[in-house]
């Protein structure tokens, strides 16, 4: 932690006070923590960042663990960026409604910064979200650099976590932003479109903090151009699921291809117009081309041209509780995975497969074609990516 308290006033690390002075005021009066107000220590060494500690943390409900030197650094460097670009940032506010303690805040704009290195699950980071929430505070998550693996050629992956912190630009898709306090540089992921559990395509932009005014970029829309790129990415991926299917043994896999065995359908053989990055897709954390095979698979096997919207969101339900099919959870972006099924019957829309009637019903308007080779089936997604 980078606060105490010191005759009741807030005193901190990102100043310029000298060792000695931190060594008399801890003689002095004594060096308190803010939150649970027992007794820390100034640690003025040579390695670390300097910076206060408990002697126990079992007790506080503000700090619960040590911090690593790499999250304190980053902190450190988050507030004099801040500082440089004009803002009065306050570090480690807590917040007792809540019982919440972001790294950052600023209290101009109401808005809490939280720089993310410790593992956190989804859950905790929705529930930290919906906290500032409740005092209108507005939240942003900015993740150690560290987190983050370049794969090279727009490919990355991000940790599931990280991922559901992302929040929309200007043109509805999805950033993140990541920090390195060794570098002292920000690295900023575009026009993100996760492929797998883990792997995303995603531009990356990488600016010295000076450089970087949060206020102005955060929900700036960066060039499309290099979208073409994905296109290469995505076949390549569309080619794996057609690849590997066969042995691939995750339940919701096997429950699909046993629905289209007793079908006379294989799985490695589905329709070029399935897997593909609709909107909205990646509210499913299950393979696009798994949950959309499946809703042409229904949709061919109407009886009658016209159906509704529910009758395939109540089967996605159904899928849904019986964990077939996994979600993702976006505490930032007000959707659901309806929002990814009706972006894919739109896409279907408009490739003349299917037409919106109403407001709930859509008709079929021609049969689907399964490819009946595995030649033909790579033949006609890479007609199919040039298309689109
Ligand atoms: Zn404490």
């Amino acid at each position: 932690m980078l606060v105490a308290l010191y005759k009741n006033q807030f005193v901190d690390m990102v100043g310029d006070s000298t060792k000695e002075e931190w060594v008399a005021k801890n003689k002095e009066g004594g060096l308190l923590c803010p939150v649970c107000q027992s007794k820390v220590i100034p640690k003025c060494g040579m390695k670390k960042t300097w910076h206060f500690a408990h002697r126990s943390y079992e007790e506080c409900a503000g700090f619960h663990e040590a911090e690593t030197n790499y999250h304190m650094l980053g902190k450190k460097g988050l507030y004099k960026w801040l500082i440089a670009l004009s803002e009065e940032p306050i570090v480690e506010f807590y917040l007792r409604d809540i019982a919440q303690r972001p790294d950052l805040f600023l209290s101009k704009h109401n808005h809490a910064i939280e720089f993310q290195c410790a593992s956190i699950s989804q859950d905790q980071l929705r529930s930290r979200i919906q906290g500032y929430q409740s005092l209108n505070i507005q939240s942003d998550w900015i993740f150690g650099l560290k987190r983050l693996t370049h794969k090279g050629n727009f490919l990355h992956l991000i940790q599931s976590t990280d991922l559901s912190a992302a929040k929309k630009d200007n043109a509805g898709n999805l950033f993140l932003h990541y920090y390195c306090p060794l570098q002292d540089q920000f690295v900023l992921l575009r026009n993100i479109l996760p492929l797998s559990q883990r792997k995303s395509a995603a531009i990356s932009y990488r600016f010295s903090s000076k450089n970087f005014n949060y206020f102005q970029e955060v929900s700036q829309t960066y060039n499309e151009e290099e979208f073409l790129h994905y296109k290469n990415l995505w076949l390549k991926q569309k080619t794996t699921w057609r690849m590997t299917a066969f042995k691939n043994t995750s339940p919701s896999v096997m429950y699909f291809k046993k629905v289209l065995y007793f079908n006379h359908r294989s799985l490695t053989l589905f329709p070029p117009l399935a897997g593909v990055p609709s909107n909205g897709y990646y509210h499913f954390e299950t393979s696009p081309y798994l949950w959309q095979t499946y809703l042409l698979f229904m949709i061919e096997k109407l009886s009658v041209s016209l159906f509704s919207i529910n009758f395939i969101e109540q089967e996605f339900e159904r899928l849904l509780q019986k964990r077939i099919l996994q979600v993702r959870d976006f505490p930032y972006i007000n959707e659901s995975w309806k929002n990814a099924m009706r972006g894919y019957l739109h896409f279907l829309e408009r490739h003349k497969f299917i037409e919106q009637v109403t407001d709930q019903t859509w008709k079929k308007l021609r049969d689907i074609h399964y490819p009946k080779t595995v030649e033909e089936a790579f033949k006609l997604d890479e007609i199919f990516s040039e298309k689109s």
